[in-house]
């Protein structure tokens, strides 16, 4: 359900067996993230203080977002989405009001991940800013924010920037973003994985996702994603061209085959 701050709250059901690589991210986040919300008594026993916000950082497209609902499914926590242009753009002026309330939300949901996408735009580099004293403000209603946060009270922030060195250098501080992880694009073994990932499930021809992988290189997840799409409207179009009323399904006709032509679709 979307809030009327413009916040987005679920238990989400993406797991980490539905992204396609980023084995470095993943175990990243399942230390600092799910082990703080799952086992916060082995923290206090050990006095180990979890990371008070983790911020991914790579291109569009590459799973960021996918990764920070994994790790609330894998908590069993609420995913708490604020999006980051949203916010600066919907309470002009109120922008700072809008942080304060999406932390609040974030508390009254804990356990909870509170994940600010497209975060640079908050916390732009407050100098670089024509509007300055604005941004100064919600940047530093962000900072007291992150700085109240105790990673044990069942509450973990998470970020995410295609441009990280927008990012002021403040939120970078120990006890704020203090964890950053890149989420780089898919290599070779990857991109087969999320070929197959986004096949899984689909009445597919059979196919060659290493062959796949190997025609896609420097495509993103998303790229792939959007290829098997093309490739499915392909197959959907030759069944309604079968002439058949109402349109085949099932045995015997086309299923989803990837050609070159969808291949073009991801870029
Ligand atoms: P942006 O920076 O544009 O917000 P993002 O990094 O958050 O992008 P996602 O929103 O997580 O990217 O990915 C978009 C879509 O691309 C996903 O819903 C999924 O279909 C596909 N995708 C991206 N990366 C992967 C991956 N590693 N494995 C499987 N699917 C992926």
């Amino acid at each position: 359900p979307s809030g009327l701050d413009g916040t987005t709250v679920d238990v989400p059901t993406t797991t980490f067996d539905d992204i396609g690589g980023l084995e470095e991210p993943k175990r990243e986040l399942t230390r600092a993230i799910e082990w703080p919300l799952v086992a916060p008594e082995l923290f206090e026993d050990l006095n180990i203080e979890p990371p008070a916000g983790v911020l991914l950082y790579g291109p569009p497209g590459t799973g960021k977002t996918l990764l920070a609902r994994a790790v609330a499914s894998s908590s069993e926590a609420n995913f708490v989405a604020v999006n980051g242009p949203e916010l600066m753009n919907r309470y002009v002026g109120e922008s700072e009001r809008a942080v304060r309330r999406v932390f609040e939300r974030a508390r009254s949901n804990s356990p909870s991940v509170l994940f600010f996408d497209e975060v640079d735009a908050i916390g732009a580099t407050r100098t670089q800013d024509s509007d300055s004293p604005a941004t100064e403000r919600v940047v530093s209603q962000l900072l007291t924010e992150l700085d109240g946060v105790e990673g044990r009270e069942g509450i973990t922030v998470l970020g995410a920037t295609n441009r990280p060195r927008r990012l002021d250098d403040a939120l970078l501080r120990p006890g704020r973003f203090d964890r950053v992880v890149s989420v780089p694009l898919p290599d070779h073994a990857a991109r087969a994985e999320i070929f197959r990932i986004h096949l899984a499930d689909k009445n597919t021809a059979p196919f060659d996702s290493d062959g796949l992988a190997e025609r896609t290189d420097g495509y993103t997840g998303s790229d792939i994603a959007a290829v098997v799409r093309e490739a499915g409207l392909a197959a959907i179009e030759s069944r309604l061209a079968d002439a058949s009323d109402p349109p085949a399904t099932g045995d015997g006709h086309p299923a989803i085959r990837i050609e070159a032509e969808h291949l073009r679709h991801g870029l």
